[in-house]
């Protein structure tokens, strides 16, 4: 079975190579953002042990389309602060990043099997730019979304990241970010709440299933019986990490950080792929 290491062995033996690895991070709350968290502390050490890529694909759960997958092709994704009741501090946030049209472009030619479109309108959401502002803060190295297509289903988003990956090859880096668990109708807010059950055992199968690499049970529904729809309410969080277990392959060494329930009901479990 392929390892498994931790993050302080990512950050000492990440070797070089022409294949950038695959990210996906659980972003969580948008306080992350602008707190000193546990969570903020593991992604800025994360940009350190990270190469540069030569661009930065995300797929975030905050932009989610319906019978297309949108590309954002823009010169200057702008920041969205696509929140509400958070402090003023929070929408101040900026993260002036430069798109990447080109490539973008092609990326739409990539995923034309996928009904893959240009966009100019959309940006950086804050699940994007929240961890990035941490990988990278310099804001020096260009970005941009790519959308997740609710409408096909979460074997479609494994697809979506397996025609990804040869992007890898071509030194963009692709990061995912929603959450492993994510159920807002029963967070609690109380600071150190107790994890709910079916936290812990969903963020566990799945753990459980990508160490095996085991990715195309992650899609399963039927197996994944009634946690997947106590764990996701509805499914959005969960594709970015369908988006990167596709992308992966045997090749690859996997790492987990941050694997913390937090406020009761999110996963802020993360993990790297990369190349062994
Ligand atoms: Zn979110």
């Amino acid at each position: 079975m392929p390892a498994t290491r931790t993050l302080d062995e990512l950050k000492d033996g990440l070797a070089p190579s022409d294949r950038m690895p695959l990210v996906f991070l659980g972003h969580g709350s948008p306080m992350n953002a602008i707190e000193d968290t546990e969570f903020s502390r593991a992604w800025t050490a994360l940009g350190t042990a990270l190469p540069r890529p030569r661009a930065i694909l995300v797929v975030s759960a905050h932009w989610m389309t319906n019978g297309t997958t949108l590309v954002d092709v823009s010169a200057m994704p702008r920041t969205i602060h696509d929140f509400y009741g958070f402090p003023e501090a929070l929408f101040q946030q900026d993260y002036p990043a430069p798109g990447n049209p080109d490539l973008a472009r092609e990326v739409v030619t990539l995923l034309a099997s996928h009904h893959a479109q240009e966009d100019d309108s959309w940006g950086l959401d804050h699940g994007a730019w929240t961890v990035l502002k941490f990988l990278y803060p310099e804001a020096d190295l260009p970005v941009f979304q790519v959308s997740i297509d609710m409408g096909r289903g979460l074997a479609h988003q494994l697809e979506v990241g397996r025609t990804l990956s040869e992007l890898r090859d071509l030194g963009v880096l692709i990061l995912g970010s929603g959450n492993v668990v994510h159920n807002l109708r029963r967070v609690n807010w109380a600071p150190n709440s107790t994890p709910h059950d079916f936290a812990l055992d969903f963020d566990a199968l799945f753990a459980a299933r990508l160490s095996d690499r085991n990715v195309a049970a992650l899609a399963d529904r039927e197996s994944l019986g009634e946690l997947l729809s106590l764990a996701h309410p509805t499914v959005d969080h969960y594709m970015p990490a369908l988006t990167i277990a596709g992308a992966s392959d045997a090749r690859d060494d996997l790492t987990f950080m941050t694997d913390k329930i937090d406020l009761g009901s999110v996963s802020m479990r993360s993990f790297v792929f990369h190349a062994s």
